[in-house]
């Protein structure tokens, strides 16, 4: 069996190595030893969030500040449910979250979790049904299983991002926020241009969270400038300008 060995220096522990990593691959061994020397992991046991993700959204909120009282929020691709904790506790009792995955979500109180594929075209439905009005927030932090190959990773979680960007100009209240992972290099051309068009401000920000060495980033845009079937929408797309 494995054990680990716990280095202590003064107030922080450091340097955890797996002993022996007998039955484990060099990627699963690497992949423990990051988790088990990781400061957000530690954090985020400590303080009750199911994912460390809960730190990137706490960042971003401390920068933004979109999470306000009472407030209406969709959170796309949200299992565990760390952001869905965060949201629900910033928010307050009289606010919304509506927590979206594939996978299942453990129950959170305060959160109506959806076990749905957002690619689904009944699901927004389902979504509607559930937020009962349109959102302030539509978060995403959806992202599909890697496959190493990055052209090919950065493709699928472009794709997520593109509908849950769907999905949040279909619901969105005007001035409404969407935040939303893209990977290397940020959303594309067009789908920017959209951005721009569709929100007064567009930002793409790596939270201190996020680790250096991924790909991921996110893009905020704040200020949405009409409900889903404005005049400028319609006539964006008329001219083509949709991705
Ligand atoms: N924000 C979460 C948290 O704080 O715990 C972590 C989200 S995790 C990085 C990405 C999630 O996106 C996964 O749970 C995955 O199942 C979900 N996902 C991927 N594709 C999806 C889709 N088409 N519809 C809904 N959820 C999806």
């Amino acid at each position: 069996m494995e054990t680990a060995i716990v280095v202590r220096s003064g107030r922080n522990d450091t340097a955890v190595r797996l002993k022996s990593a007998r039955k484990r691959t060099a990627s699963s061994r690497q992949w423990i030893e990051r988790q088990l020397n990781d400061p957000y992991v530690r954090e985020a046991k400590d303080k009750g969030y199911r994912s460390r993700a809960a730190f990137k959204l706490l960042e971003l909120d401390a920068k933004f500040r979109f999470l306000r009282k009472g407030a209406r929020v969709l959170d796309l691709g949200a299992a565990p449910g760390g952001w869905s904790q965060v949201a629900r506790a910033r928010i307050g009792e009289n606010g919304i979250v509506v927590a979206v995955d594939v996978l299942a979500t453990e129950p959170i109180a305060g959160v109506t979790a959806i076990e749905a594929d957002l690619l689904e075209p009944e699901t927004l439905a389902q979504i509607k049904a559930a937020l009962a009005g349109p959102a302030d927030i539509v978060l995403s932090d959806m992202a599909a299983p890697t496959t190493g190959h990055r052209a090919t990773d950065h493709l699928r979680t472009l794709a997520l991002f593109e509908a849950a960007l769907d999905a949040a100009e279909d619901i969105l209240k005007p001035g409404g926020t969407f935040v939303g992972k893209v990977f290397q290099g940020g959303a594309s051309g067009p789908l920017l241009a959209r951005l721009k068009r569709d929100f007064s401000s567009v930002r793409h920000v790596k939270p201190p969270a996020s680790r250096k060495e991924s790909v991921e980033l996110y893009l905020v845009a704040t200020g949405y400038r009409g409900g889903a079937d404005t005049e400028h929408r319609k006539q964006g797309s008329e001219r083509g300008s949709d991705p």
